[in-house]
């Protein structure tokens, strides 16, 4: 899809109805605006059912106030106006309740971005504005006050979040990652303190591997690489309304029978992507002109080490991801067909992802199929891309169940014998 030459009307509508449809703002909450070359603010309408809004509903506020379009602007329209006067280089701002991020704001908290290095690189600093009455030129001038001193994302005592980009899309990938991070925290919580990451772990994470890589041309695409890349992009897809992606986080590869292999490709929205933007690796070269995953080298050495693994998936799916950011071990043995799917499941420490990847990839085994890696992501392997899909997918149900049972009372986990009898009746011999 490209972006730019969407008409601000119609990336007005995309946008809203994404974040409505992922429960990320009510019907009468939240509003987006778009900045164009013209100086013309265009912004979602005051008052309108949010999952109905079509193009014709949005209005178009000239340099001068005049308002064009069927309705009255959005009452926030003054903080939007001024945003845009005190930081010339934001084009979109974006403005929602999302319910983990108002749980911050209710509290008066920050949420920790430093927990995954995904949320760090995306987000970057974050602070918050007094509170003040909506729709009032003194929350605009509050807002605005941290925009100036170079925040993009503006907690909002009481209320929510705005964030300013670059375009709304950007916008939307930073508040979508945001409310993921702040969901993280509170789960993490109930299991103890959340792990920080620190600078120099960050500063790990920018390999250039996936920019380096020589390329070669495909001469052409066998119809089993077309099969692959149209079952990926189906459960790529999938992945992310399930909530085990998001928009700015989630590798999957495939292994191909002649030993090359089909990745994600580096920083494209996940949600939009299509069978065209993977990137086939071959003898360790990306096909030309694609940027692969970062995580690249990681699955090459993983298929290497393993000939029985076909697919690899990485993501940051929340409730999992509770135990990549704290100590507490993550035990499939909760019930029987977890355990059938996950075994045994291994935590990995954060540098080991980049400084020990020989040593990660040998970690596999049938008997340890899905990795944790702290604070970074949950690796799940499979013979075939909907194995590595259920794995993640139990990985993910499986967390969660822990996770709610933490208020009713302490996990009983199958015991030895029992995990004996399953091993029996299912043949798990390794
Ligand atoms: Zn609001």
């Amino acid at each position: 899809m490209d972006f730019e030459l969407l008409h601000p009307a119609d990336q007005l509508v995309l946008m809203m109805d994404r974040i409505y449809r992922g429960g990320l703002t009510t019907t009468s909450g939240g509003n987006l605006s778009i900045l164009d070359d013209n100086g013309d603010i265009w912004i979602t309408p005051s008052g309108i059912d949010k999952g109905t809004l079509t193009r014709h509903d949005m209005c178009c506020v000239k340099p001068d106030g005049t308002v064009l379009g069927p309705h009255k602007p959005s009452v926030e329209l003054p903080f939007h106006a001024t945003v845009y006067k005190k930081r010339p280089d934001l084009r979109a701002v974006l403005h929602a309740h999302p319910p983990a991020m108002v749980a911050f704001s209710l509290a008066r908290v920050l949420p920790n971005t430093r927990l995954v290095a995904n949320a760090w690189r995306t987000l970057g600093n974050i602070t918050m504005a007094d509170y003040a009455v909506p729709g009032s030129q003194k929350l605009g001038d509050n807002i605005a006050a941290e925009f100036e001193k170079g925040y993009d994302i503006v907690v909002m005592e009481n209320h929510g979040v705005v964030i300013g980009a670059s375009d709304l899309f950007h916008a939307f990938m930073k508040f979508e990652t945001l409310e993921t991070t702040a969901n993280l925290e509170i789960y993490a919580r109930s299991l103890g303190e959340p792990k920080t990451l620190q600078e120099n772990d960050v500063n790990l994470t920018a390999t250039r591997d996936h920019l380096t890589m020589d390329e070669f041309v495909p001469n052409k695409h066998s119809s089993e690489e077309c099969a692959a890349r149209r079952d990926m992009i189906k459960l790529i897809r999938r992945s992310y309304r399930q909530h085990l992606f998001v928009s700015t986080q989630g590798t999957y590869s495939v292994r191909l029978s002649d030993g090359s292999f089909i990745i994600t490709p580096y920083g494209l929205d996940r949600d939009y992507m299509e069978e065209s933007d993977l990137v086939l690796i071959k003898n360790g070269m990306k096909e030309q002109g694609k940027i692969p995953s970062r995580s690249v080298k990681l699955h090459q050495k993983i298929y290497e080490k393993h000939p029985e693994i076909h697919s690899v998936l990485g993501a940051n799916p929340p409730h999992a991801m509770a135990f990549a950011v704290t100590d507490a071990p993550f035990d499939p043995r909760t019930i029987p067909e977890s355990y059938i799917m996950l075994r045994q499941i291994e935590k990995v420490p954060f540098t080991s992802i980049y400084l020990k990847q020989d040593e990660v990839a040998a970690m596999f085994s049938p008997r340890t199929p899905v990795l944790i890696c702290d604070n970074n992501q949950i690796l799940a392997t499979g013979d075939s891309l909907l194995n590595a899909f259920d794995r993640l997918e139990v990985t993910e149900a499986t967390a969660h169940s822990i996770l709610l049972a933490q208020s009713i009372g302490p996990v009983v986990h199958i015991t030895p014998d029992e995990v004996t009898d399953i091993d029996v009746a299912f043949h798990l011999t390794d």
